[in-house]
C-alpha cells in the first residue's frame, strides 16, 4: 500500500490508505467527498468527525468536498438549521468553494429515473398502509410477503405514479417501491420504498412537488450527479450499501460512486442525536442550540471552544471502524492544550472577598508591568494596578486552616501573585460571625521582580485591585450530564444540574473590559474563559468559563 500522497502529520486511518492507493493506482485522478447534513437541527461534535474527515481528506489529497443539503423530507427541515450549518461549517475553517447542493436540486431527475424503474419492471405503486408493509417486511429469520399489488402492469404503475405526483392521492394513500426481492437476508432490499407522499411546501421547491424521495433513493444518485468518488457514512449505513449498489446499477447514473463506512463518534457526558438535543431545547432545559453546555457547534464555540482544539479532537480521535465512546476529557483537554498555548493570562476574582493592607498608605496606586503570557513575550505586557484593598478568592484565605492549607489564615504569608508578599493579621466580621474584610500587612523588600524579592511562601494567590475592578457575570460551566451514558428513558433526570452556576458579581482585572466578544484568557488559578458572543456589551463583558486548568472529574485513586 502507498501512503505517497499524504504528506500532513493527521494519522493516517483505513480511508486516507484508500484514497491514496485510489490516487496512486490512477483510479481517480482527483477525489471529491461531501458532508451531507439534514437540515433538521444543528450541528454537533460528532458531525465535526464528518467534516473534518470529508473536508480533510479534500484538503490533503487535494480533492474538493461538497456540502450537500439532504432535504428529502419537507416536514422537518428549516432555513434556521440551513444556514446554521453552513454557519458552523466554515467556523471550523472548511469550505465548499462554489459546490454547495441540495437534494432537492436533483428531485426532477430522481423522479425521471423512479419512471425508468417503472417502465422497466423494477418499481411499483403500493397501496398497502405504512403499518401493513412494515407488518409484511419479514424479520432477520423470515422472509418478508410479497404485497398483492406487487405485480401491478408497468403502464399501471406509471399511470399512478403520475397520479401520486399529481396530487390525487392523500398522504400515506400509496408509495412507489423498488421491486428488488422479499426473501432477501437483507431487509433493506426487500421492496425499499423510493418514493412518497408528502403535500407539504419545501423550503426551495415550495409546491411543485407533494411527493418526495426517501433517503435511501436520493444519497447514492446525488452522489454519482455530483461526481463524488468516496461517499463516506457512518456504520449503521452499511446494511443499505448493497442497496446503494442496486440504485447505481439499475439506473443510467454518470458515474459509479463507492460508499465507505467509519464508527460514528459517542462522546461521554452528553447526548448527540438531534432528537434528544431538540428536546432539550423545546423543554427548556437549556437556554438554546447554543446553550454553552450543548455538544452542538454553536454551543461548544459559545462556550469558548476554538475551531483549532475541535479539529484537533478530531485527529487526535482518529477514524476506525469499531464503535467505541470517548471520553469527555479527551475534548476537555483539546481546548486546554489549545489554549494554554494562545490565551492571555489576566487575574479574576469569582467568589470575592475583601483584603485591607493596613501597612500600605491610603490612595497610593501603584502600577505593575505583567506578562500576558509566561511563555510567549510576543504576546506582550500590561499594566496592573495594586492599591491598599484588594479582593482575593473567599476560599484562599480559612481562619482554621485545615492540614497542608498553604494560602492566607491568621499569621500566615503568602505572595500575592505579581506583587508583595503578605501577612495575615486579623479578621474582621459582621455581627452574624461572618468574615466580611480580611486584614494583612505587607512586606515592601519582597516587591516581584526587584532584587531581593526571592524570599519564598508556600502559597501564591491571584488578587485584583478593589478600587480599579471591574464587576462583571462570570458563568460557570461544565458537564451536561452527572454520568458517562445518559441513557434509558429517563435519560432527563440524568442532567446534571452543577452544569451552570452563575456569578453576577465577580472581580475583574480592570483591563479585561475591553474584551471582544469571544476573545479567551486564562483567568490565573481559575481556568480558560470566554467573553460570550452574545451577552458581553463594550466596557461590560460577560465570561463564560470554557474549562477548568485541570480534569476535575478525574477519579481520586481508590
Ligand atoms: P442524528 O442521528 O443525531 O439525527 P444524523 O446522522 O441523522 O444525526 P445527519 O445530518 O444525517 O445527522 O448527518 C450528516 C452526516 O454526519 C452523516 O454523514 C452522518 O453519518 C454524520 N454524523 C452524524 N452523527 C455523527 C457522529 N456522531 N459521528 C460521526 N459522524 C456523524
Ligand atoms: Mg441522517
Amino acid at each position: 500500500m502507498s501512503d505517497s500522497a499524504d504528506k500532513t502529520n493527521i494519522p493516517a486511518n483505513f480511508l486516507r490508505t484508500i484514497v491514496s492507493d485510489d490516487l496512486a493506482s490512477g483510479k481517480h485522478r482527483a477525489i471529491v467527498t461531501r458532508f451531507p447534513p439534514e437540515p433538521n437541527g444543528y450541528l454537533h461534535i460528532g458531525h465535526a468527525k464528518s467534516i473534518c474527515l470529508n473536508f480533510g481528506l479534500a484538503r490533503d489529497f487535494g480533492g474538493r468536498c461538497h456540502l450537500r443539503f439532504d432535504d428529502t423530507n419537507p416536514a422537518k427541515e428549516d432555513v434556521e438549521y440551513t444556514e446554521s450549518i453552513k454557519e458552523s461549517v466554515h467556523w471550523l475553517g472548511f469550505d465548499w468553494g462554489d459546490h454547495l447542493y441540495y437534494a432537492s436540486n436533483y428531485f426532477d431527475q430522481l423522479y425521471e429515473w423512479a419512471e425508468f424503474l417503472i417502465k422497466g419492471g423494477k418499481a411499483y405503486v403500493d397501496d398497502q398502509a405504512a403499518e401493513e408493509i412494515r407488518a409484511n417486511r419479514g424479520s432477520l429469520t423470515e422472509p418478508g410477503k410479497e404485497s398483492p399489488y406487487r405485480s401491478r402492469s408497468a403502464e399501471e404503475n406509471l399511470d399512478l405514479f403520475r397520479r401520486m405526483r399529481g396530487g390525487e392521492f392523500p398522504d400515506g394513500a400509496k408509495v412507489l417501491r423498488a421491486r428488488i426481492d422479499m426473501a432477501s437476508p437483507n431487509i433493506n432490499l426487500r421492496d425499499p420504498v423510493i418514493y412518497r407522499i408528502i403535500h407539504a411546501s419545501h423550503p426551495h421547491t415550495g409546491d411543485k412537488w407533494c411527493i418526495y424521495p426517501m433517503y435511501d433513493f436520493a444519497h447514492g444518485q446525488s452522489d454519482a450527479i455530483e461526481g463524488i468518488t468516496h461517499s463516506i457514512c457512518t456504520l449503521e449505513f452499511e446494511d443499505h450499501k448493497p442497496l446503494y449498489e442496486w440504485f447505481l446499477e439499475n439506473l443510467p447514473v454518470p458515474a459509479k460512486p463507492r460508499q465507505y463506512e467509519f464508527a460514528r463518534l459517542n462522546l461521554s457526558y452528553t447526548v448527540m442525536s438531534k432528537r434528544k438535543l431538540l428536546q432539550l431545547v423545546q423543554d427548556r432545559d437549556v437556554s438554546g442550540w447554543d446553550d454553552p453546555r450543548m455538544p452542538t457547534l454553536v454551543g461548544l464555540r459559545r462556550r469558548g471552544y476554538t475551531p483549532e482544539s475541535i479539529r484537533s479532537f478530531c485527529d487526535t480521535i482518529g477514524v476506525g471502524r469499531s464503535d467505541s465512546w470517548i471520553d469527555m476529557s479527551i475534548l476537555e483537554e483539546s481546548v486546554r492544550a489549545d489554549l494554554n498555548e494562545r490565551a492571555p493570562r489576566a487575574m479574576a476574582v469569582l467568589r470575592p472577598l475583601k483584603l485591607v493592607i493596613e501597612n500600605y498608605a491610603e490612595g497610593v496606586v501603584e502600577s505593575f508591568t505583567v506578562a500576558n503570557h509566561p511563555q510567549k513575550p510576543e504576546l506582550g505586557s500590561r499594566q496592573v494596578p495594586f492599591s491598599r484593598e484588594l479582593w482575593i478568592e473567599n476560599d484562599d484565605f480559612m481562619e482554621e486552616p485545615v492540614k497542608g492549607f498553604k494560602r492566607l489564615s491568621p499569621g500566615m504569608e503568602v505572595r500575592l501573585r505579581n506583587a508583595y508578599i503578605i501577612k495575615c493579621i486579623g479578621a474582621v466580621k459582621d455581627d452574624k460571625g461572618e468574615i466580611r474584610e480580611i486584614r494583612c500587612t505587607y512586606d515592601p523588600e519582597t516587591k516581584s521582580g526587584m532584587p531581593g524579592s526571592e524570599r519564598k511562601v508556600k502559597g501564591v494567590i491571584h488578587w485584583v485591585s478593589a478600587s480599579h475592578a471591574l464587576s462583571a457575570e462570570v458563568r460557570l460551566y461544565d458537564r451536561l450530564f452527572s454520568v458517562p451514558s445518559p441513557a434509558g428513558d429517563d435519560w432527563k433526570a440524568l442532567i446534571n444540574l452543577a452544569a451552570i452556576e452563575i456569578l453576577p458579581d465577580c472581580k475583574l482585572e480592570q483591563s479585561l473590559g475591553d474584551a471582544a466578544p469571544e476573545e479567551r484568557f486564562q483567568f490565573e488559578r481559575n481556568g480558560y474563559f470566554c467573553a460570550d458572543r452574545h451577552d458581553s456589551m463594550p466596557g461590560k463583558p460577560v465570561f463564560n468559563r470554557t474549562v477548568t486548568l485541570r480534569d476535575s472529574w478525574l477519579k481520586s485513586p481508590s
